[in-house]
């Protein structure tokens, strides 16, 4: 591993444009001037809807697209001045799934290391196998592999040169639900050992679940970059759902409703702020306006209405 740095961030990004100018197709501003850190040795989340921006930031670290404007370090080593020593502190996990389907695990893992240009006495395949629990596919072909498991080998790949950083691109995308919680302990496994990850996904309740820290980046844009503790905090807003006796005139109003909304003939939407009133108070301000309660439910507000919120006001 290359010699840690003192407390600079894993990886810093400041004021990354891209846009993409497909001849013959219509130019797209895929990041308009993003900026954050990755602080070390944590799970960073890089959190976003479908087209925001996650892989075009994370192939541009990569190497693999030229931005069109900003700096990138990671590691302390800037990728314009010294993509070579800042390809040798990152490892990725691309989203698509790519191999020569001839080549084994084993094989695959020992062509990166030459890529590398990992001595052969220093290459760590055997044990990476064994890392990502597919020691007894060693000479397996990759292309009778299962998705999960070349998903799997994908990490492995990426680790072969022991970097201090992991970046995973959408790791469990379309993965079924015991394979997502293998990917998790695995991530959790690498980072343990003192490897800093990040990770894309537009699975809230995986970055929730797994990133001590989240930036969200919507239309190529950050709009939130905060610690998951933080971000949930931000949904303070309960939401009581009531069915009433009779179609609504009016809505009730009172000071503790954040907000009142007519969601059917008979149905509304009250929320409020679970830090300033309750379920009790709000059911009571609705009879006192002499409305009859027919049924009610509540709902908590999560990670998801912050992004929803987060997300819908930057459209
Ligand atoms: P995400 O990974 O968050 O889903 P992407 O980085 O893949 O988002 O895409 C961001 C935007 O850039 C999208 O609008 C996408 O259509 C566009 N885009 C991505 N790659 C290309 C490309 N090679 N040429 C043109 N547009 C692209
Ligand atoms: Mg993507």
């Amino acid at each position: 591993m290359l010699a840690r740095m003192t407390s600079s961030p894993a990886i810093s990004i400041r004021d990354v444009v891209k846009r993409y100018a497909p001849a013959g197709g219509e130019a797209k501003l895929a990041l308009k001037g993003v900026s954050f850190d990755v602080p070390q040795g944590g799970i960073f989340g890089l959190l976003g809807p479908n087209g925001a921006g996650k892989s075009t930031l994370i192939n541009i670290m990569a190497g693999l697209v030229q931005k069109t404007a900003g700096t990138i370090d990671v590691w302390g080593f800037d990728i314009d001045r010294d993509m070579r020593n800042a390809k040798r502190s990152i490892g990725i996990v691309p989203q698509e799934i790519v191999f020569d389907p001839f080549f084994t695990p084993f094989e695959v893992l020992e062509i990166q290391g030459g890529l590398y240009g990992v001595a052969k006495a220093l290459r760590r395949s055997e044990d990476l196998l064994k890392a990502v629990h597919l020691a007894d596919k060693r000479d397996a072909y990759a292309r009778t592999l299962s998705g999960g498991m070349k998903r799997r080998l994908l990490i492995a790949k990426a680790l072969v040169h022991a970097p201090p950083v992991l970046v995973l691109d959408e790791p469990t995308a379309g993965v079924d639900v015991e394979l997502r919680r293998q990917l998790w302990d695995l991530v959790t496994e690498m980072n343990n050992e003192g490897v800093t990850i990040v990770l894309t996904t537009h699975y809230l309740e995986e970055a929730e679940a797994l990133c001590d820290r989240i930036a969200i980046i919507n239309h190529g844009e950050v709009i939130a970059n905060k610690t998951t503790r933080e971000l949930v905090e931000m949904a303070r807003e309960k939401v009581v759902v009531l069915t009433l006796d009779r179609d609504l005139g009016q809505l009730p109003v009172d000071a503790a409703f954040l907000k009142s909304e007519k969601t059917g003939e008979r149905t509304i939407e009250i929320t409020y702020d679970k830090d300033k009133s309750n379920a009790g108070r709000v059911l009571a301000a609705v009879q006192q306006q002499g409305f009859s309660i027919v049924d009610v439910t509540t709902r908590e507000a999560d990670l998801e209405d912050v992004f929803v919120s987060l997300t819908s006001s930057a459209a």
